[in-house]
């Protein structure tokens, strides 16, 4: 059996949801479990009604109506007959979304619960409203489909906004409901990216998440292959937002894709590769633009092609350097105090690098950096450059370097065997 994954681009009107068909016919006979993302930007629309909501903004009600407008224009589009049970299926849901955006109508709202757990029970909207339209879509052009509540099916802990995956629980469920149906011949269409705890409520995985939820069914029902359609070729060494001559990575293996997700790169959620690892399931990118081309090849080779430097460009970064206010050096103590403050704030380093009373981070912009730095100020003196740029070049060579160097002001390098960081303005 293959997962499939069909990403916010590829379902982000009439026009894409049409060529759903047009690819599943390439998979003949195939098991398929297919997992889709919210439809287009929904997943933003939908954070900005949390902020509106939560913020008790008087525009709440326009967030929530716009996103329901687009909903059914693109429905309007792809049934014809108003009387199809696809509109009282989706008006259910939007009742039920605007019953919680509504104050005093949903008590679990009203009893003054955390913003990630609200953000997770209103943003989990996006992924059901795409799921129930393309699964009646699918349906009427003969693709008969079992559409499932995936919180059904993926559990997880109570971390709100990056819920940590149950895998017995989840390997069990899954297993228990989704390998019979599949074995009756039909396929099983399912949200990606959320999740839900034990007592029901949503959990989401982490912005992107989709593709990990692609992973996670690959990884329990042993898929052959999972195959990510998106709006871009595949993996290239760069991202041509950032860069002029980029090249496409047509293979590549599973560690290096890590890095590069940890690096920055954003064509894959990085949680996404270690299950598949784990049971060496190919990963494949494609672009549903051009379905035809080969797109990119995650596995277990050991070199990408021919070893190309690979670039990874990471804007909105600030540059702190910490020294301890009484000039003692910048040695274990300090830096396990420093390191604890980051992790309580959650503030990933991007790179670091220290000198005998002196400690320099690099991270992304954030709002809770303000507390952190207040909290580092108590012990240490803090300096900060803000509005950088990381660049990051996975086997660097000395031409790629002086590409990046060229009209820039470097602020900080570190280089290893295989990756050249430079902190520049
Ligand atoms: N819809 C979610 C997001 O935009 C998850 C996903 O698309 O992978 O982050």
């Amino acid at each position: 059996m293959k997962v499939i994954k069909f990403g916010g681009a590829s379902v982000k009107d009439a026009d894409t949801i049409k060529n759903i068909p047009g690819i599943l016919k390439n998979y003949p006979n195939e098991k398929l479990v297919i997992i889709l993302s919210a439809m287009g930007k929904t997943t933003n629309a939908l954070e900005l009604l949390v902020e509106a909501f939560y913020n008790s903004q008087p525009d709440t009600i326009d967030h929530f109506d716009q996103i329901k407008q687009y909903h059914l224009n693109i429905t309007k589009d792809l049934f014809e007959n108003p009387e199809h049970p696809v509109y009282s299926e989706l008006n259910l849901l939007f009742k039920e979304l605007e019953t919680k955006i509504t104050k005093g109508k949903d008590k679990a709202f009203d009893a003054n619960r955390s913003f990630n757990f609200i953000y997770d029970q209103i943003v989990s909207f996006g992924e059901m409203f795409s799921t129930k339209l393309v699964s009646y879509y699918l349906d009427d052009t003969g693709f008969s489909n079992n559409w499932f509540d995936v919180r059904k099916l993926i559990k997880t802990d109570n971390s709100f906004r990056e819920g940590k995956v149950d895998w017995k629980r989840t390997e069990n469920l899954i297993k228990n409901n989704v390998t019979p149906i599949l074995s009756s011949g039909k396929y099983i269409l399912t949200q990606g990216f959320i999740a839900s705890n034990l007592k029901g409520e949503s959990v989401t995985l982490g912005r992107e998440g989709s593709d990990f939820t692609a992973s996670i069914f690959a990884s329990v029902l042993d898929a052959d292959e999972v195959i990510l359609w998106k709006d871009v070729p595949g993996l290239m060494n760069a991202d041509p937002k950032d860069f002029k001559e980029t090249k496409m990575i047509n293979q590549i293996s599973y560690g290096e894709t890590i890095e590069l997700a940890f690096y920055g790169v954003k064509v894959i959620h990085p949680k996404t590769i270690k299950p598949l690892q784990n049971k060496k399931i190919p990963l494949k990118i494609k672009s549903f633009l051009s379905p035809g081309d080969i797109g990119s090849l995650i596995h277990t080779e050991t070199h990408h092609d021919s070893q190309l430097p690979l670039f990874i460009f990471k804007q909105d970064q600030i540059l702190l350097s910490i020294s301890p206010k009484d000039f003692s050096f910048m040695a274990e103590e300090n830096l396990h105090f420093i390191f604890g403050l980051f992790a309580q704030y959650k503030i990933k380093i991007n790179m670091m690098q220290n000198s005998a009373i002196s400690f320099s981070v690099c991270v992304d912009k954030k709002d809770s950096l303000e507390e952190l730095i207040k909290n580092l100020k108590k012990n240490y003196m803090v300096k900060y450059n803000e509005d950088l740029e990381l660049i990051t070049i996975r086997h660097y060579t000395k031409e790629a370097i002086d590409k990046v160097k060229k009209d820039r002001y470097i602020l900080l390098e570190q280089r290893s065997r295989s990756t050249i960081q430079l902190v520049v303005k």
